[in-house]
């Protein structure tokens, strides 16, 4: 993209059509010079089957386009119109109570071959009507695909059943994958095969877990791969995505990067708060994430954003955070949304006007100054890429294994902390990345609660280590096998030759707790303390070297971390789960100060830290998501893009305030 796409979610059917010119004008008004429009409009472009009505959107698309807004076109999928439910009841979803009835959205069946061909049908029509307006730049499939978690019904049971006769072939197969021996929940045919929604004591195993969210999530690129695929062919060279709430979900998103062009996700992380400016870490990880899913274009969009400050914050914190969406890689970031509903759902959500079509709070001079740098300097960086010798390995299959599955479940907050630990005190560029990707680029791999892990995969994190590369686990990684059985084998699994390391005892931070009568805690080298939280292990060292100690009980001054070298390069093992980024920022202070790893920039605690390099230089962003002003050390005086002036070697960055930092190459 040439130029960064700034702009709002807009309904027009939701107003009447004179009020739209007033609309469209205030966004250019403001600098706006994108909107995401369509994406619930089904009963509007097709009121009764059949009987289609695109003129009122071409009329919209018509107005936005005389006022220099591009539009990004939603397909209409995430909901269903009534008479569709009314006429096939087949294309209800359900959940544990039963069917859904009509009403809201989503909770359409994604197995029902009926809604598929309706789906079909109603892309296609929309496409070939509204896919050639010069308005429309790209399309959004679908809406938050992934919702509503679950669908029991007898469509998605039947679904169920052929996905797991292709997988699997023949019963026995799946017998043997599914340890069914246990309690005698032996199958003879596919068909006895219920998805146990309302089972008795250990119905939901944690290997018919993992085969249900894999084929729920096939259900959801189903749909959106057909809808890909017939957008293309009537919207030639617009660019295609879909907006995933968050990277850890219930669809495996990597998937989508075989078949969409970018990645986009909705952030609604919560704004910095105080001295809990972590928080924002979170929308680092999902960034990264979304760079990774775009496939080698090292860009993405931020499809939704919050378009308002939290109380007691000031607006500026809104800058803060398109900063932190640009800083890693976004070309667009569309705010949600631009006027209040007076109704429905989500009445009088948040939005950059209120019902009176007054700005809201004092977030109109912070919009127009951000619309109005992105203008200006974006194109200095439009082509540039992120280069990160960092990378967190994100596994889907362990996400929706580890527990009873949950958005943000154990797995995915292990996950987050990790990132979050290492990008904030490394403060340098961390890619999200899938263990099938190439490894090459990378120095250091961070790969926590990797349990699920392959033989092959396995291999390939010890090739990547004997070729120099150092890597980071904990003890539960390689415990199971593709099909989330527990491998017989002790933790941790297959990588206890690599790591050095072998588990002899296994116990709980809390009983430990209880016998000693203080917080179990790891010392680490440069003399720092941190709460070990939950899991805690004994290991017997086979070639590593302790490298930090517990301070507790029976496990007092045993290994808590470890490093071993193999071939070329090193193996960290932490015999814990870290459960607390406080624990995993102390184990990045390890890793940094041990193998010698440079920050971008010498930061206060705070301030968030990206680069993207162009062919002639490295541009530095530094981000300050604190309430009051935090140092940058700078080794050399630098130019700030943003105000044009030349920085001395310490600056004090104001509360919420942006570096755009030129770093020649
Ligand atoms: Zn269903």
């Amino acid at each position: 993209m040439e130029q960064f796409r700034l702009g709002a979610s807009y309904y027009p059917e939701w107003w009447r059509e004179e009020e739209w010119e007033e609309d469209f004008a205030k966004m250019e008004a403001l600098g706006f010079n994108v909107v995401r429009m369509g994406e619930f409009a089904w009963s509007w472009f097709e009121p009764r089957e059949g009987e289609y009505h695109f003129e009122p959107m071409l009329r919209a698309l018509d107005c936005a386009e005389k006022h220099g807004i591009k539009v990004i076109m939603g397909t209409v999928t995430a909901i269903c119109p009534a008479w569709l439910y009314k006429k096939h009841p087949e294309v209800k979803g359900g959940n544990a109570k039963g069917r859904y009835d009509f009403g809201g959205r989503k909770g359409q069946c994604l197995s029902s071959e009926i809604f598929l061909d309706y789906a079909a049908k109603i892309t296609d029509a929309e496409a070939k009507a509204l896919g050639n307006h010069p308005a429309v730049i790209g399309w959004q499939l679908d809406n938050e695909p992934g919702f509503p978690f679950y669908d029991f019904d007898p469509c998605c049971t039947k679904g169920f059943r052929l996905w797991l006769e292709e997988k699997y072939g023949t019963i026995e197969k799946l017998n043997e994958a599914w340890c069914t021996m246990m309690w005698s929940n032996v199958y003879n045919s596919f068909e006895e095969i219920d998805i146990p929604v309302n089972a008795c004591e250990g119905g939901w195993t944690k290997e018919i877990q993992l085969d249900y969210r894999k084929y729920f999530s096939f259900t959801f690129h189903r749909l959106l791969r057909m809808e890909a695929e017939i957008v293309r062919r009537h919207s030639p060279n617009r660019f295609l995505y879909t907006n995933w709430p968050g990277a850890n979900w219930s669809v495996d998103c990597f998937e989508g990067s075989d078949y969409l062009d970018y990645a986009a996700w909705d952030n609604y992380v919560p704004q910095p708060n105080g001295e809990n400016y972590r928080v924002q870490l979170r929308a680092s990880m999902e960034h990264s994430f979304d760079r990774r899913l775009s496939c080698g274009k090292h860009q993405f969009l931020v499809a939704e954003q919050t378009p308002l400050p939290d109380a007691n914050t000031p607006a500026s914190v809104m800058r803060a955070q398109t900063w932190l969406n640009v800083s890693h890689g976004a070309f667009a970031t569309v705010f949600f949304e631009w006027r209040s509903p007076i109704g429905g759902a989500e009445q009088a959500y948040e939005s950059i006007l209120g019902r009176d079509k007054q700005y809201r709070t004092n977030t109109e001079p912070v919009l127009r100054k951000l619309a109005a740098e992105l203008k200006e300097h974006y194109p200095k960086f439009a082509k540039s890429k992120t280069v990160s010798e960092i990378a967190a390995v994100y596994s889907y299959e362990n996400s929706w294994g580890s527990e009873d599955w949950v958005v943000d479940g154990p797995y995915d907050e292990e996950f987050f902390n990790a990132y979050g630990g290492f990008k904030n005190v490394l403060a340098t560029n961390v890619d999200v990345i899938g263990i099938g990707d190439d490894l090459s680029p990378y120095r250091v791999l961070v790969m926590p609660d990797h349990r699920i892990t392959t033989p092959e995969q396995a291999e390939k994190i010890k090739s990547f280590v004997l070729g120099g590369g150092i890597v980071v686990m904990n003890t539960e990684c390689g415990t199971r096998d593709e099909y989330n059985r527990m491998r017989e084998m002790l933790e941790p699994g297959l990588f206890a030759e690599l790591c050095g390391a072998k588990v002899t005892e296994n116990i709980t931070a809390q009983k430990l707790s209880r016998q000693t009568g203080e917080p179990c805690e790891i010392a680490f080298p440069d003399g720092e303390k941190v709460t070990a939280n939950d899991k805690l292990f004994r290991l017997t060292l086979t070639g590593a070297k302790p490298a930090a100690l517990y301070t507790n009980g029976r496990l007092n001054g045993t290994p808590a971390v470890t490093i071993a070298p193999y071939g070329k390069g090193f193996a960290v093992l932490y015999a814990t789960d870290g459960n607390d980024m406080l624990f995993y920022e102390a184990l990045a202070r390890l890793v940094r100060n041990e193998f010698n790893i440079k920050p971008l920039l010498d930061v206060d605690d705070g301030v968030l830290v990206s680069s993207r390099q162009c062919d002639e230089c490295e541009y530095i962003f530094a981000i300050n998501m604190k309430d009051r002003p935090v140092a940058v050390r700078l080794e050399s005086p630098m130019k700030d893009e943003l105000t044009g002036k030349i920085l001395d070697s310490t600056v004090m960055l104001d509360a919420y305030d942006v570096l755009m930092l030129e770093k020649k190459r």
